[in-house]
């Protein structure tokens, strides 16, 4: 390879962004970024960032800025449909005490905006409105490079290219794995941000992090997201089955739009039967909202492949999961990490980097996206006899749990403090 060697990171999501920040700094690569989108993303919602993702984000310089604009509150608490509370936990505080970081909910765009910022203060090229047509993976020799083909006639050589395009990866269909795709999981999220400032008297002020309740048809889920509790995300997540014109884009056209249009009647009708102070507030939220995203959940089946050539796939693109486990993002971050100390010794031939990548990645993203399955149970639709046995179960848990101190023996958490920098290379 080339004393300077240059990467061409098709996709300006976080993982884009931050594999352009991590191999610039870190490890000096000549880093272009390719994005389909005319502009940085306007997808609206926002994440949550446990542990694990906001060290390394840290060790990328952006924390600070990611806390400015994100809420950092420390607890889950499960309200009752019937009214009260179910339990109230610090559900990463185990491993906040070990590692000094808790778990941040930000909106999508403010995450992508800080990061585009620290890539744009280096000095890094983000092109936007890019089409990709064509890309030659390239052989492993010196001075052999890959090749991205742009609409309208242009090439681009590079040493590496990196997929970081999401569940649909064009770097995927064209080169990595051409037959491989999404599935739908089976869930939907509805899910929207409204100013707090319209809403019930104090009802923002008395939130302390993450706020779920179980319904008879999916999970609630309540959670501000500006630092100064200014906008408050809300999320209805639940089984759908696919439309009945077929698992195509035209046929989640029809749903999605019944789903936006009635998503007021259709939650106030769920709600009815909820009871207390935490349902009143929901509904109030609900109420208050002036427009909705559907969003159909989709994966990437476990056992794709990664790479090929100098080609290498990249956070949702290698391995989309169900977001009921929060670990999407920091997932992606996780491979950067990897992959830049990877590179780090630059005589270590590409497909070498790639099959230790692909060696150390597989068993952490099976466990995680196991996780994210099984948590998605948790949303499956139930009648009343299922709510209350869940309800029930739950409150066990919370009972047993305390009894036995599971929180402080690290019992669910022990993902929270993994640290990628400290697997053997
Ligand atoms: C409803 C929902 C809730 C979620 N909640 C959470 C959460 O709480 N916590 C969490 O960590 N994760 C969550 N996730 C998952 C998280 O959003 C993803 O894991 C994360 O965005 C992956 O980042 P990425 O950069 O790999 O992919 P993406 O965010 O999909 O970014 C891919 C980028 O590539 C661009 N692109 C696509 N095709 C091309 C192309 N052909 N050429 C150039 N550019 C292209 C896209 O426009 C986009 O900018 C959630 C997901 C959903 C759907």
């Amino acid at each position: 390879m080339s004393e300077k060697r240059k990467a061409i990171i098709i996709g300006a999501g976080p993982a884009g962004l931050a594999t352009a920040l991590r191999l610039k700094t870190h490890n000096g690569l000549d880093c272009m970024v390719c994005e389909v989108r005319s502009e940085p993303t306007t997808l609206g919602g926002a994440v949550g960032i446990p542990p694990n993702g906001l060290r390394l984000l840290d060790r990328l310089g952006v924390y600070d800025a990611l806390c400015a604009r994100g809420y950092g509150g420390r607890l889950l608490t499960v309200h009752s449909a019937r009214g009260g509370v179910l339990g109230v936990k610090d559900w990463v505080g185990w491993a906040r005490e070990r590692i000094g970081y808790g778990y941040l909910r930000i909106k999508r765009v403010d995450l992508v905006d800080v990061l585009l910022e620290a890539v744009q203060k280096e000095g890094i090229e983000v092109r936007y409105g890019v089409k990709i047509v064509g890309i030659e993976e390239g052989g492993q020799g010196q001075g052999e490079g890959a090749v991205v083909r742009f609409e309208g006639g242009r090439e681009e050589k590079a040493d590496v290219v990196l997929g970081c395009d999401g569940i649909h990866s064009v770097v995927r269909r064209l080169v990595v794995d051409p037959g491989f795709g999404g599935e739908y999981s089976g869930f939907a999220g509805s899910f929207s941000i409204v100013p707090a400032d319209g809403l019930r008297d104090g009802a923002v002020n008395a939130m302390a992090g993450l706020h779920a309740m179980m319904t008879e048809e999916g999970m609630v889920m309540v959670n501000p997201c500006t630092a100064d509790k200014g906008e408050v995300m809300w999320g209805f997540s639940r089984e759908v089955s696919l439309p009945e014109g077929g698992d195509s884009r035209d046929g989640w056209e029809e749903t999605r739009k019944a789903e936006v249009e009635g998503f007021k009647d259709y939650m106030l009708k769920i709600l009815d039967g909820a009871r207390g102070e935490w349902a009143e507030t929901v509904k109030d939220i609900v109420g208050k909202t002036s427009v909705v995203k559907f969003h159909p959940i989709y994966r990437l089946p476990l056992g794709g492949r990664w790479h090929k050539g100098r080609c290498l796939l990249l956070g949702d693109a290698a391995h989309a999961m169900s977001p009921h486990a929060g670990q999407g993002v920091s997932m992606a971050i996780e491979d950067v990490f990897l992959l830049s100390r990877l590179l780090e010794d630059p005589s270590r031939p590409l497909l070498e980097v790639f099959a230790k990548f692909d060696e150390i990645r597989r068993p952490r993203v099976d466990e995680i996206y196991t996780l994210a399955a099984k948590n998605a149970d948790g949303r499956r639709k139930t009648g009343p006899w299922g709510l209350w046995m869940k309800e029930t179960v739950f409150d066990l848990y919370m009972s047993v749990s305390g009894v036995l101190g599971l929180d402080q023996r690290g019992v669910g958490q022990k993902h929270l403090i993994y640290d990628i920098d400290e697997v053997e290379i």
